[in-house]
């Protein structure tokens, strides 16, 4: 984070594309917003508070395939987490994001396209002070072989290491200091991918119906099936660092840390974060909240 105030977009700006589940078009708009709103989804085709959906780690039902947000009307927001990862990865603070539908679209399965709406809209600031996450002590979650951990460090580092039982994907890592220039260039671009006999499962249970090549990279044995094959050499832990970055923003400010990922995926960095928030000597608001005193009468002069 460079900017050590709030940010919010400049203008409004619209992108159409396909769900992910449905197959189905998704069209989403993104419009500025006041300090302290933090990234708030909201549904047009719901009414009253079933509309809304704040991006926080407690508000995210289900991991499946993707991040979907829930609300005390038990409505769901799905995919939300490429958007946040360009909101969070460009440094765009406050933000409503205005959605026509159940999930969103899903474009290239990559950031890339998310970025390019933030930049042609532009981020400006304002006058309140931007309020990181400061991480404390080292916070660790894992499961069967997976791991994410949270340590301090004075920057914001991510990242992450996938090992796959498939010769093409096999064992790769990518890891950078996360500033908005670093994501943009060699982040944003990386796609979801999956393989071949899961997609294939998946169709069959009537998921992931508009998953295609055009926004995922699909690998079958040691095959990349898509035409022009691959945006980076490890595009595939790529594409885990910008899936971090979107599930890290979920803390509802940027963690200013270093996080590691081992086979690492949605559900786990969201146990993450809810172990970092669990444990109060984990972590800190930096700048510290005004302490009481300094709003109370000046000493009195002393004789
Ligand atoms: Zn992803």
């Amino acid at each position: 984070m460079t900017s050590a105030r709030q940010t919010t977009l400049k203008s409004a700006i619209s992108c159409n594309g396909i769900g992910l589940h449905s197959g189905e078009r998704a069209s989403m708009t993104l419009r500025p917003a006041t300090t302290n709103t933090g990234v708030l989804f909201e549904r047009t085709d719901l009414v009253n508070g079933a509309r809304l959906f704040r991006a926080r780690y407690d508000q995210v039902a289900d991991t499946f395939l993707c991040t979907t947000l829930t609300n005390a009307s038990g409505a769901t927001l799905s995919t939300v987490e490429h958007v946040m990862a360009a909101l969070s990865g460009l440094g765009v603070d406050n933000v409503v994001v205005e959605v026509h539908g159940p999930e969103l679209p899903i474009m290239d399965g990559s950031a890339e396209a998310f970025v390019f709406l933030i930049e042609c809209a532009g981020i400006v600031e304002l006058a309140a002070p931007r309020r990181s996450v400061r991480v404390l002590r080292e916070v660790e979650v894992g499961e069967g072989g997976k791991r994410a951990t949270l340590r301090p460090s004075p920057l914001r580092s991510i990242a992450c290491e996938i090992v796959y039982d498939n010769p093409r994907i096999a064992r790769q890592r990518a890891g950078f200091v996360m500033t908005p220039e670093t994501f943009r260039n060699e982040v944003a671009r990386a796609r979801t991918f999956g393989l071949m006999e899961e997609v294939e499962g998946l169709r069959a249970h009537g998921l992931a119906l508009g998953g295609s090549l055009d926004n995922a990279v699909v690998v079958q044995g040691d095959r990349v099936l898509n035409e022009g094959g691959l945006r980076f050499h490890n595009e595939f832990a790529r594409h885990k660092v910008l899936d971090a970055v979107g599930d890290l923003a979920l803390a509802g400010a940027p963690i200013v840390g270093a996080f590691e990922g081992h086979c690492s995926g949605h559900a786990l960095n969201v146990r993450l974060l809810k172990a970092l928030f669990a444990d109060e000597d984990a972590w800190c608001w930096d700048p510290a909240p005004m302490p009481v005193w300094q709003h109370a009468e000046p000493l009195a002069a002393t004789a």
